[in-house]
């Protein structure tokens, strides 16, 4: 016996989240796939410590903690939340029910999907070096998840975008040096408060030059420099080497299901449904005339997504959830 799901949302964004939360408004089956470990989209694996301003009725929030309410808030009506797990291939069904593969070859049956897929998987680009993957996590690090575990000590930075310099402009006071290694020869998309930021803090520079070699035995010791116009190698040592370079993100499998796809989004109408019925795209994985890309579009984008597939499945269902105030299910929740 195959258990069929009314809406199942693949992404664990904060679209994705708090769609689930939307669906167990409307009493929809709901499940939510996400590939990575974590939920909360880029919102983890880019800035949870970073502070945001610009949530609709919290004054000021970090992403880390706007994931812990969000997370808690799709809890709700208890949907069923699947991690780990990459959606690639899809297949409707004779009776209509799509059938979704996972790149793992777990199964999952579902009436309707609701995309909430973000700009897709992202991988971040690994410093080419052989041997570096012996000292991921012991002194070799993709991403600043927590600032303070960087306290006081030697750091040194590889890479020459924003990113790269807002970790520096932000370690920078609190580590007791600094090194920025770019192999450009100046930081073409550098705004200039951030180069600043790093003069101000005394942050050593050194352009025209990259990481060639790693050394440590089981934690990362010290990083060899080369410097591309002198050829002149250096050893620093150092406690923690971050690289930013980038990262790899793409639809995947999603990009064969024959959507229509534009700018790096699904085409979606003003329903949010996809160029094939029954699919939904919500959050940064939407397109659409003056889509915009902030974490509020997809607190909208996924209820009118959901309001639409309760009166696909139900065309004598109202057309919105009762305001929560006066809403049945939530009272059974709080009593
Ligand atoms: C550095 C940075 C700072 C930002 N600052 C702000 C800000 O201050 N305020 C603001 O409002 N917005 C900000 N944004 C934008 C905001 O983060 C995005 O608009 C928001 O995260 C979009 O949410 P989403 O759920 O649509 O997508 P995402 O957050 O991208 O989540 C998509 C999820 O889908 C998963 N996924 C993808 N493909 C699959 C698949 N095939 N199977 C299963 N799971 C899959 C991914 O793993 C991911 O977890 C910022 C973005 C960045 C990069």
């Amino acid at each position: 016996m195959i258990d069929v799901y009314d809406v199942t949302i693949i992404g664990g964004g904060p679209a994705g989240l708090y769609t689930a939360f939307y669906s167990g408004m409307r009493a929809l089956k709901t499940k939510l796939i996400e590939a990575k470990n974590d939920l909360g989209g880029v919102v983890t694996q880019f800035y949870p410590e970073k502070t945001l301003y610009d949530v609709g009725g919290i004054v000021k929030i970090t992403g880390e903690e706007l994931v812990d309410q969000l997370v808690q808030q799709a809890e709700t009506f208890q949907p069923n939340i699947v991690k780990n797990q990459v959606i690639d291939h899809l297949e409707r069904q004779e009776d209509g029910i799509f059938k979704l593969t996972s790149t793992n070859g777990d199964v999952h049956f579902t009436r309707k999907i609701i995309l909430a897929v973000g700009c897709g998987t992202f991988e971040v680009n690994k410093l080419q070096l052989d041997g570096a993957e012996h000292f991921e996590g012991s002194g070799l690090f993709y991403a600043v998840r927590h600032v303070q575990q960087f306290a006081g000590k030697e750091v040194v930075i590889s890479g020459g975008g924003d990113g790269a310099l807002d970790w520096a402009a932000e370690l920078a006071p609190i580590c007791r040096q600094v090194t920025v290694v770019y192999r450009g020869e100046q930081f073409t998309h550098a705004l200039e408060h951030q180069v600043e930021r790093l003069k101000k803090h005394a942050v050593d520079v050194k352009l025209d030059s990259e990481i060639v070699a790693l050394s440590g035995s089981d934690q990362l010791e010290s990083v060899t420099v080369r410097d591309a116009v002198t050829e002149k190698e250096e050893h620093i040592l150092t406690d923690a080497l971050i690289v930013n370079h980038g990262f790899q993100y793409g639809l995947g499998g999603l990009e064969h299901w024959g959507l229509s796809l534009e700018n790096n989004g699904i085409v979606v109408d003003q329903r949010m449904e996809a160029s094939i019925k029954g699919i939904f795209a919500i959050g940064n994985a939407a397109s659409y005339p003056q889509k915009f890309y902030l974490i509020a579009a997809g607190f909208v984008e996924g209820p009118t997504a959901v309001n639409s597939i309760k009166q696909d499945l139900d065309p004598e269902a109202p057309s919105q959830a009762m305001v929560s105030t006066h809403h049945e299910r939530w009272h059974e929740q709080l009593d």
